[in-house]
């Protein structure tokens, strides 16, 4: 077992270093990085208010592609903490960040017609989960020339983690982040085992109230690992692996989408319709008939190897998807996709008719071009 005290005291002593550069805590809503939050609430709580100089940052985000029993969870939780943060009157914010429209899941799929991200081209994981909590950070950071970012990232999650957790191994308890120049990063809890972090959570109620067992119903009900906070580049591929489990659910760099199913075999036969969605759209991306064969940029693509490769999907394809999209929100009852997207899309499209009439009218009489 991981010793609790010495993490306890690690957390401690850190948070009394002689700076004021605030902890950020890189918040997901899974069980690692609920222990960190749990810690660190609960260290507060422990020390009189005149040692609570040091400001503490609860950032989570939402990718507006979320899987709806995990946004809700951590909509909840973040609600909760974000209460007892301030009735404790505890130095502590909480934000959920979330990609810019332009750079949501739907307008670059509908809108721009991308086709849906796979292992070679993963456009999603950057634009809609990177770039909004990196901006957080940066502007923290802004604030006070760095911040400390704390992750429930542990060597013993997965192959995948092990290696990355391995790149900041510099044998100090802070490490440089890859990306970010002002961050520094502290993994509390990166030597606990996958059991004694259950084992914490199992036996300890969260110090914000309530209790976890929501979050433990939530790992039974789904299948897979865990997809934390991202917040650098050299994460990317995990993201969207056979396992992650809270991944977004439009998912299709996964074969399947083990998160939702594993949801809807444990009863909840209202995902079913969005599975169907995610699966169709998955089934069309390498559809000849429903792709251009120019890219958005006016070239034909052919590699070294001389294998064609199309551009984007057509309109016709593109008002298919979202055609079918709105279908599905009414058959769920509930939002998929933002009033904001639905403007920005049009505008794409609007944008996007001009350009396709011009190519094609050049292909027709060139030399009027
Ligand atoms: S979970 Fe899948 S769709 Fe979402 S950002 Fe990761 S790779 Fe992209």
């Amino acid at each position: 077992m991981a010793d609790l005290e010495r993490i306890r005291r690690e957390i401690a002593d850190e948070y009394a270093a002689p700076h004021n550069h605030p902890w950020v805590i890189g918040f997901s809503g899974g069980k690692d990085s609920t222990l960190v939050a749990h810690l660190v609430f609960e260290f507060l709580l422990s020390i009189p208010r005149s040692r609570r100089t040091r400001h503490v940052h609860i950032v989570s985000n939402d990718t507006l592609v979320e899987s709806p029993l995990v946004i809700n969870h951590l909509r909840q939780v973040a609600a909760d903490i974000r209460e007892a943060a301030e009735v404790f009157g505890l130095p502590m914010s909480v934000a959920i960040t979330s990609p810019e429209p332009d750079k949501s899941f739907w307008v670059n799929l509908i809108g721009r017609g991308y086709p849906p991200p796979n292992r070679t081209f993963r456009w999603c994981t950057d634009r809609m989960k990177i770039q909004p909590t990196s901006k957080y950070i940066k502007s923290q950071a802004s604030v006070t020339g760095q911040v400390i970012l704390l992750l429930g990232v542990r060597r013993n999650e997965s192959a995948t983690r092990a290696s990355t957790v391995a790149r900041y191994d510099n044998g100090e308890r802070l490490n440089r982040h890859n990306d970010l120049v002002e961050c520094m990063v502290f993994r509390p809890i990166v030597e606990m085992s996958t059991k004694e972090v259950w084992e914490v959570l199992a036996m300890n109620d969260p110090p914000w109230g309530g209790s976890h067992g929501h979050l433990i119903k939530l790992y039974s009900d789904a299948t897979g690992g865990e997809c934390p906070v991202m917040t650098q580049k050299n994460e990317v591929a995990a993201c969207g692996t056979s396992s992650s489990r809270f991944g977004c659910w439009t998912c299709t760099v996964v074969d399947k989408d083990r998160s939702l199913e594993g949801f809807v075999e444990s009863g909840f036969a209202e995902f079913g319709p969005l599975l169907d969605l995610r699966d169709w759209i998955a089934s069309i991306r390498n559809d000849a008939s429903r792709r251009m064969a120019r890219r958005r940029t006016g070239q034909v693509t052919i590699t070294t190897d001389g294998v064609f490769v199309p551009g984007p999907f057509t309109p016709l394809a593109r008002r298919e998807i979202l055609d079918r999209l709105l279908k599905t929100q009414e058959e769920v009852g509930y939002p998929l996709i933002t009033d904001e997207e639905l403007d920005l899309i049009r505008t794409i499209w609007a944008e996007d008719a001009i350009v396709i009439s011009t190519a094609a009218a050049r292909e027709l009489v060139p030399h009027r071009f």
